[in-house]
């Protein structure tokens, strides 16, 4: 089945590569008096640009934000760019400010994508676009675009890497222990992620190669508010302690690295990685630099490398477009109903690592060697 929806999604790719004309457009009729009122340095020929970015607690949302910054500085605008500390009414008064301050577009990671209904309401008011950044906007009808990864397939590569180490179509007489995390629930690709990633370990779980000690399988009883890590090891402190006495576990589905991190200190805490007893097989997303050099040390198993250098352009690509009128690039216009309409969305591809192949992150200029000694 999610073979024929990548597929799909793939064929979508190479079939569309123009859009919609968008009530965004209606943008485009707002000048740049707001230019000159921000801080930030560069041209002011196309105005300023808003960017909301959730937390500066993981790396990746500050490189993304500078990654912002430095694309549409090369396209002549101004940027305002401002984190929210994981606090939704932080960034509910960010945007407000950026509204209030003329801005022309708005580019925003939610921290909650269904708390921005009503800034958004004033957003579509004052005439300025708005683009969703790796996060769905959900609830609203005033976001034109999405630019973000196939969050599918994200959780997609993570299960199947579990499947794949513990070389589950091979031994099909043996059996298993697996536990699970998600990520924070009021980011819709946390859905995404489990869904990708359930959809890949189910035939096994009902085969019974699988088996979840703990019975918690569904996303309410799995999920990790605000992605913590601290939130996350606690939990599977709980879940050792309760279920894996006399029974270890083989591998940990974890859809993030801050939080894979945290199960590795529950896991270290419980004797896995040292005496002979080896730590199970824990995935991760992000390609953070603690968590590749944890899968360097043979700790951490894997991660998903999503470029963010690939997705700014794309996102500021599409800023620009809805603001001279052109017509922003997607390749995907069925997949993300925010419960109000279909956005149309720009999917870039995923990529799992492991020790074996982490060393494409230095070859694509991710990181330098130096950083991952
Ligand atoms: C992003 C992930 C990230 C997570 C936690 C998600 O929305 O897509 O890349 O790991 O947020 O920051």
């Amino acid at each position: 089945m999610r073979n024929n929806r990548a597929a799909r999604l793939r064929t979508a790719a190479t079939a569309l590569t123009a859009v919609l004309a968008l009530g965004a457009l209606t943008a485009c009729g707002q000048d740049s008096e707001g230019g000159s009122k921000n801080q930030d340095t560069g041209d002011a020929k196309g105005g300023t640009i808003g960017i909301a970015m959730p937390t500066k607690s993981s790396e990746r949302w500050i490189a993304d934000g500078d990654n912002m910054v430095k694309e549409l500085k090369a396209m002549g605008y101004k940027t305002d760019l401002q984190f929210g500390d994981d606090k939704v009414e932080n960034q509910v008064a960010q945007i407000e400010n950026m509204i209030s301050k003329g801005h022309k577009a708005l580019v925003i990671a939610a921290i909650d994508g269904s708390s921005l209904t009503d800034v958004l309401a004033k957003a579509k008011e004052a005439g300025v676009a708005v683009i969703a950044y790796d996060r769905l906007i959900r609830g609203t009808e005033n976001v034109d675009y999405y630019a973000t990864f196939d969050n599918h397939k994200v959780g997609e590569l993570q299960a199947q890497y579990i499947v794949d180490s513990l070389k589950l179509d091979e031994k099909t007489g043996e059996k298993f222990n697996v536990e699970l995390f998600a990520g924070s629930p009021d980011d819709n690709n946390t859905h995404f992620f489990f869904e990708g990633a359930m959809e890949t370990l189910k035939p096994y779980l009902d085969k019974g190669q699988l088996t979840v000690k703990s019975g918690q399988t569904e996303l309410n009883q799995v999920s990790t508010l605000r992605w913590d890590g601290g939130t996350a090891q606690k939990r599977m402190d709980d879940l050792l302690s309760k279920n894996y006495t006399s029974d270890d576990v083989d591998a940990v589905l974890s859809p993030y690295d801050g939080i894979s991190i945290g199960i590795l200190s529950a896991l270290k805490s419980a004797g896995y990685g040292s005496g002979g007893k080896a730590l199970p097989v824990v995935t991760g997303q992000d390609a953070e630099l603690a968590s590749v050099k944890s899968i360097i040390a043979g700790e951490q198993t894997q991660t998903v490398y999503k470029d963010t250098r690939k997705l700014a352009k794309q996102a500021a690509q599409m800023t620009d477009a809805v603001l001279t009128g052109g017509k922003p690039e997607v390749n995907d216009t069925e997949s993300y109903e925010n419960g109000v309409k279909t956005v149309p969305a720009y999917l870039l591809d995923p990529v799992s690592i492991d020790k074996t192949n982490y060393q494409t992150l230095v070859d694509e200029g991710y990181y330098t060697a130096g950083q991952l000694k």
